[in-house]
C-alpha cells in the first residue's frame, strides 16, 4: 500500500499516509482544533495533564514542538503495578525534552493511596480516582499559574464521554463537554481544553509508536470494572460495522451543543467550606471522601 501524497510505504490506511506525511496530517488536525476552538495562544501558560501514556505525551510533544510553554502535572494514585511504570515513562520523556513537570500523590493530598481507600469509601473505583484527580488537577494547575489545563483525550474518549452521560441522562455534564470544557466561570477552576480532541484513538496510538514514546504498555486494573469500558466495547463493536460512527457521533453532538448549553440551566459554583475549591453544596466531593478517610485513622 502506496501513501496517498508520494511514493512512500503507507503507515496508515485511512487516510493513506507514509510516515512522514502521517505526521504532518496529525500536527495540522491538532493545530486546526487549536485555532478552531480558541483553545489558547502563545502568551498562555499551559499546565498539561500526563499519566506517561500514549495521549499526555503526544499532546505534551506536540505542544512543546509547536512553541507552546508547557508544564507537565502528573498524578499519582497510588495503584500498585500500575502507576508507577507510566511514572517512569514520564519521567525519562520530560528528562530528555526539558520539559519541567510536577507530581502530586492521593497520599500527599488525602492521606491514602487509592488502593487503600477503596475498603473504607466502598464506592466505584473509578468514582472515587475521578474526583480526586479533577481535585488535584485544578488545583495544581492553578498553583502552578495555568492559563488553561491542557487533556490528552482524544475523539475516542469524548465518543464514550457523550454516550455515556446521554445513557445515564446526565445533560448537564454532556452540555459542558466539547474541546473546551466547562461553561460556567469561576476564578478557582482552570479552563479545560482538548487539542486531540479530533484525533482518533488508532492515530494518537500511531503517532506515539512512530515517536517511540511508550516503552511499556500496561492498564489500570480497575479499568474494567468502569462503565466506559462497556461503553468504549459497543462503540468499537459498532465501528467495526458502521465505520467512522465515533466521528459522525461527535460532529452530531457539537452541531447540537450549542443548543443544549443555551437550554440548560447552570448554577454557578459555590466554594468548599473546607478547602475553598468550586464545588456545588457545602463540601466538595473530594473533601466528603477526605473525611471519611481521615475518620478511619
Ligand atoms: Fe483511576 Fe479508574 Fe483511571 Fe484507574 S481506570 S486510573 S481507577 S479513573
Amino acid at each position: 500500500m502506496r501513501c496517498g501524497s508520494c511514493k512512500q510505504n503507507a503507515v496508515f490506511a485511512s487516510p493513506r499516509y507514509c510516515k512522514q506525511h502521517f505526521i504532518a496530517y496529525f500536527e495540522n488536525k491538532v493545530k486546526q482544533t487549536i485555532r478552531k476552538y480558541r483553545l489558547f495562544t502563545k502568551k498562555d501558560k499551559l499546565v498539561v495533564a500526563v499519566s506517561g501514556g500514549k495521549d499526555s505525551l503526544t499532546v505534551l510533544y506536540i505542544l512543546q514542538k509547536l512553541g507552546f510553554k508547557v508544564h507537565a502535572l502528573a498524578i499519582d494514585e497510588g495503584i500498585v503495578n500500575y502507576r508507577e511504570h507510566t511514572l517512569k515513562d514520564l519521567e525519562r520523556f520530560c528528562s530528555t525534552h526539558h520539559i519541567p513537570v510536577l507530581v502530586l500523590s492521593y497520599t500527599g493530598a488525602f492521606g491514602k493511596t487509592l488502593d487503600a481507600a477503596l475498603p473504607i469509601l466502598k464506592e466505584k473505583p473509578c468514582t472515587i480516582c475521578g474526583t480526586f484527580r479533577r481535585y488535584l488537577l485544578n488545583k495544581g494547575a492553578r498553583d502552578l499559574h495555568a492559563d488553561v489545563l491542557v487533556t490528552g483525550h482524544n475523539l475516542d474518549d469524548e465518543a464514550q464521554a457523550v454516550l455515556m452521560n446521554f445513557f445515564k441522562n446526565h445533560l448537564d455534564l454532556l452540555a459542558r463537554q466539547g474541546p473546551r470544557s466547562g461553561v460556567v466561570r469561576d476564578k478557582q477552576f482552570i479552563p479545560r481544553v482538548k487539542p486531540l480532541y479530533f484525533c482518533t484513538e488508532k492515530e494518537v496510538l500511531l503517532y506515539a509508536y512512530l515517536h517511540n514514546f511508550i516503552s511499556t504498555y500496561v492498564e489500570c486494573p480497575n479499568t474494567r470494572q468502569a462503565f466506559r469500558a462497556d461503553v468504549a466495547l459497543l462503540l468499537n463493536q459498532l465501528s467495526q460495522t458502521f465505520p467512522g460512527v465515533k466521528q459522525k457521533l461527535i460532529t452530531r453532538y457539537l452541531h447540537d451543543l450549542p443548543l443544549l448549553q443555551k437550554e440548560t440551566a447552570f448554577s454557578s459554583p459555590e466554594h468548599c467550606q473546607r478547602c475553598g475549591e468550586p464545588c456545588y453544596g457545602a463540601l466538595c466531593k473530594a473533601c466528603q471522601y477526605s473525611q471519611r478517610l481521615t475518620a478511619v485513622c
